[in-house]
């Protein structure tokens, strides 16, 4: 398969480049202290390598996690503001030890380059540097060389593989606390113990495929399965479904994307949080041989799993409902303030808030009813969402008010979203029983800096700008 020689190109291209990074370096990680002998000048502590790499780069933080080490980050600092930097810094690593992508992050007053490769990750943080491209990927390619070597450090020691893989386990549990994370780390992990492509579902009204491993079909991601695929029926009987002939795992929906014959055939195993089945690992390709010796490492990958992600499962589930209103499914007010918040107070770029408000809704209340009103808070909802950017966020802040916040966003660029949001509500008037009716909002916007100096005036200087759009006749946007 074409995943098998993709991970092993992978992999061997890491081993290579950390052998080139000890030789001319003459750097060698120390794993696990004491463990290994080596001759030649004492070998270094991977905390010391990050710490070289960071030092080389100017940079002003570097993190590392995967190792038995445990996750760091080096210097030590107490400055909270430092480690509010940390923190950023952290979360960027996490990830990508998940996705084995390059991050790049440019806040104002840090640029952030992580890189991983699951379960390692390390990263940087340079404080008012303007990084170039090239300068980006010299140090993405230093990166990688030091989390090659830390994959290297592991495969080399002494330790059984058994162990390593409950390390990695143990790890990923330790890391990944979102479901998302725990179900990318999951399958990454899966992928590698057994040279095939790996997907995760969970069980719910429909199954649905929340991760997938890096060699498998993107267009997989995300898409509700079919009651009658094997990967449902494993589900529902709580025993792991192979696939016979030309079966498609995922089963034939509307969802599912066509594959080529030999992609579709796959293995279902069920994942158990004490009796309850919480979803399905599937291992794409022929079925495993009922002894073959990779069912050794995942077998317990398989029962340590479920109780993970019924927990990550209950959090995010918490989570949601604390930061999205139920009605639309946008964000709280609380989550806006939260964001905002975290923006400033220091802030260097500028950013701009919208607040929108239907205009006569209370009529179209009074008319149609409750109901219909509710519909059409939905309706203005998405075409608020789909008026803005990702990194950008959309608030039910009110009965009928909306607000946009736009990071980033100086006041000619926010007065063109408020202006494309009150044209596309214009534009698409709510069809309700095939009878359409019109809804227009008016806008109020506020700019940070300028006019606005201070960011905690936003909110107030937004609410006077709406209050001037609706006295000038709403259906209009208007700036403080
Ligand atoms: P304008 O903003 O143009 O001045 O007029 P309006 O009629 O929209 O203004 P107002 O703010 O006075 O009325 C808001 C109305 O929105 C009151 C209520 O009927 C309706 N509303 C508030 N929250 C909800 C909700 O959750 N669901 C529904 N269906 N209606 C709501
Ligand atoms: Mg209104
Ligand atoms: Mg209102």
């Amino acid at each position: 398969m074409l995943g098998i020689a993709a991970w092993r190109g992978g992999s061997w291209a890491s081993l290579a480049a950390a052998g080139g990074i000890a030789a001319t370096l003459g750097w060698t990680i120390r794993w696990r202290p004491g463990r290994l002998r080596r001759r030649g000048p004492a070998p270094l502590a991977l905390r010391e390598v990050l710490d070289l790499i960071r030092q080389a780069y100017g940079a002003s933080a570097g993190w590392a996690i995967g190792t038995a080490e445990g996750p760091f980050d080096t210097p030590a600092t107490h400055d909270s503001a430092e480690l509010e930097q940390r923190r950023r810094g952290a979360a960027l690593v996490q990830l990508a030890s998940v996705d084995g992508r390059l991050h790049v992050v440019r806040d104002p007053d840090a640029v952030y380059v992580a890189v991983g490769d699951f379960p390692y990750a390390a990263g940087l943080a340079l404080e008012g540097a303007l990084l170039d491209d090239t300068s980006v990927d010299r140090l993405a390619a230093a990166l990688r060389r030091l989390v090659a070597g830390m994959r290297l450090g592991e495969e080399q020691s002494a330790a059984p593989r058994a162990r390593i893989v409950a390390g990695r386990m143990a790890r990923l549990a330790a890391g990944a606390v979102t479901l998302e994370g725990t179900a990318r780390a999951a399958v990454e992990l899966a992928a590698q113990l057994t040279h095939r492509a790996v997907a995760l579902v969970i069980a719910g009204d429909e199954p649905r495929i929340i991760a997938i491993s890096s060699a498998a079909d993107k267009r997989l991601g995300g898409i509700p399965l079919p009651h009658q695929s094997a990967v449902a029926r494993a589900i529902a009987f709580g025993i792991p479904v192979a696939t016979r002939g030309a079966e498609d795992v995922f089963g034939a929906g509307p969802g599912v994307p066509e594959r080529r014959r030999n992609e579709r055939a796959g293995t279902a195993y069920p994942l158990l949080d004490g009796a309850i089945i919480v979803g399905a690992l599937v291992v794409l390709g022929p079925p495993l041989e009922p002894d073959a010796p990779i069912l050794d490492d995942l077998g317990p990958v398989l029962t340590d799993l479920g109780p993970r992600i019924a927990a990550a499962q209950a959090v995010d589930e918490a989570e949601r409902r604390a930061v999205v209103d139920p009605l639309t499914g946008l964000r709280n007010r609380r989550e806006l303030e939260r964001v905002m918040a975290a923006y400033g107070p220091r802030a260097s770029e500028p950013a701009t808030l919208v607040y929108v408000d239907l205009d006569h809704f209370k009529r179209l209340n009074d008319t149609l009813g409750h109901p219909a009103g509710d519909a059409a808070l939905r309706h203005v909802a998405r075409l608020l969402e789909s008026a803005v950017r990702d990194g950008d966020l959309v608030a039910r802040i009110g009965g009928e008010e909306f607000a946009v916040w736009l990071p980033r966003t100086p006041l000619r660029e926010g007065m063109e979203v408020a202006e494309r949001i009150r044209r596309s509500v214009a534009e698409r008037p709510l069809t309700l029983s095939g009878t359409v009716y019109p809804l227009t909002t008016s806008c109020g916007l506020a700019c940070y800096p300028q006019p606005i100096g201070d960011l905690l005036n936003l909110p107030a200087a937004a609410d006077a700008a709406l209050y001037r759009a609706k006295q000038g006749g709403r259906n209009r946007v208007e700036h403080a």
